[in-house]
């Protein structure tokens, strides 16, 4: 990990100091690591990259660009030009394990083809840097598997991008759900469809993507389902239909299932590549109801309860918030709420939609 610069130990030394006379050399130490920001490294200059991540990154309390990975020269370059990175804060897929030299860079934000996650989270694991990966995962629940052993072995943390859970919309339907506002959930509703645009690219392409429209974007309605209901779904029965098959001959165009959860309580959700529009979430409980749409967007989301009250709070920066909520977890030496293990969950209930959709049956999970 980077030190402390000089002025941010004489920062946080004086505040500690001001606090008065007993505080201790331990709460020192905790307040000097809370004022520092962390290295994070992006690794994947694609679009997600460019137009988010590194604009969130700016904005972060806690985090700072210390790196890229790419393999195309006239990114890096255009990238050190805008934010003043030097050549050895630039890496290759192929010179990762370099990173281990640099202690500037404490986090890999890995933003590359779904399929490649696991190689790149590998890469920067053995390097001794944390990880944060984007959604989902990996492509089955065995690569998920390795990218969490190495972590493990590094001594290092792996976290998974689920923005949604810092959205203040979702953490609210958390809380109506959990304290039974409305009373016990017990139909959960959830869509999540784009237009997925150009031919040619790699979400199109199984060896890259491993998945559709599920594993892109349908994962934000599985995973609502699950931290709405607070429950792992015990039985899942799945649909997938084509109406274009050539261009979604390797990976799903659409896709509608149904989970059953332990209490009782029952999710159906779906997704397209070719339905755009769709960007929803409704939780029925025994005594009302409430919901987002739209859901899943960057910002602007919104909702409604049944008691007439709206659900909508000022826009913040997804991205900026989860980075910052990783670096504090490593800072503070707290487990984040969005772990590999996380990540491992979703890709497994995926894996079994896909079997219930090949198979025409249910496929249980318990
Ligand atoms: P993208 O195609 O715009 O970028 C992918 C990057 O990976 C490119 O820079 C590309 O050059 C690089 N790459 C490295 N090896 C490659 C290879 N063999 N083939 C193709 N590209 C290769 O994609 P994106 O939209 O930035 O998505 C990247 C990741 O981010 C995906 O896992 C996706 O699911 C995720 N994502 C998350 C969100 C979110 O809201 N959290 C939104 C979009 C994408």
């Amino acid at each position: 990990m980077t030190k402390l610069s000089r002025r941010e130990f004489l920062a946080s030394t004086a505040a500690a100091m001001a606090a008065g006379p007993f505080i201790s050399t331990s709460s020192m130490r905790a307040r000097a690591q809370e004022s520092r920001k962390l290295g994070f490294a992006i690794c994947g200059l694609g679009k997600l990259s460019t137009d988010q991540i590194a604009p969130a990154l700016m904005k972060t309390k806690h985090c700072r660009l210390a790196g890229i990975v790419t393999g195309t020269p006239a990114k890096a370059q255009a990238w050190q030009a805008k934010y003043g990175l030097d050549t050895r804060s630039v890496y290759s897929y192929d010179t990762m394990h370099r990173m281990a030299e640099n202690r500037d860079i404490d986090v890999v934000y890995v933003v590359t083809p779904n399929a490649l996650h696991a190689r790149d989270t590998i890469a920067a694991a053995k390097a001794g840097k944390h990880v944060f990966c984007e959604k989902p995962l990996e492509i089955s629940v065995e690569r998920c598997q390795q990218m969490i052993d190495a972590c493990r072995q590094a001594g290092r943390m792996l976290g998974t991008a689920y923005r949604c859970q810092f959205d203040p919309h979702h953490l609210e339907c958390i809380r109506l759900a959990r304290e039974r506002v409305f009373g016990a959930p017990n139909i959960i509703q959830a869509g999540f469809a784009i237009d997925v645009g150009e031919p040619g690219q790699w979400r199109l392409k199984r060896e890259l993507a491993g998945g559709g429209a599920l594993m892109d974007v349908g994962i934000y309605a599985l995973q609502a389902t699950r931290y709405l209901s607070g429950e792992e779904p015990v039985l899942v029965s799945a649909v997938e239909t084509k109406t274009d098959p050539r261009r979604f001959a390797e990976v799903d165009e659409s896709m509608v299932w149904t989970t059953r959860f332990p209490s009782g309580v029952v999710a159906y959700c779906s997704t397209s590549y070719k339905a755009g529009g769709i960007q929803n979430l409704r939780v029925n409980a025994d005594d009302g109801w409430f919901e987002l749409d739209p859901a899943f967007f960057y910002g602007g989301n919104r909702g409604r309860r049944s008691d007439g009250k709206e659900i909508r709070y000022p826009q913040i920066d997804l991205f900026a918030a989860e980075m910052d909520d990783f670096a504090q977890c490593i800072l503070e030496g707290r487990p984040t709420k969005v772990p590999g293990e996380e990540g491992l969950r979703d890709v497994r209930i995926m894996q079994a939609i896909y079997e219930s959709a090949r198979m025409s049956r249910a496929v249980s999970l318990a």
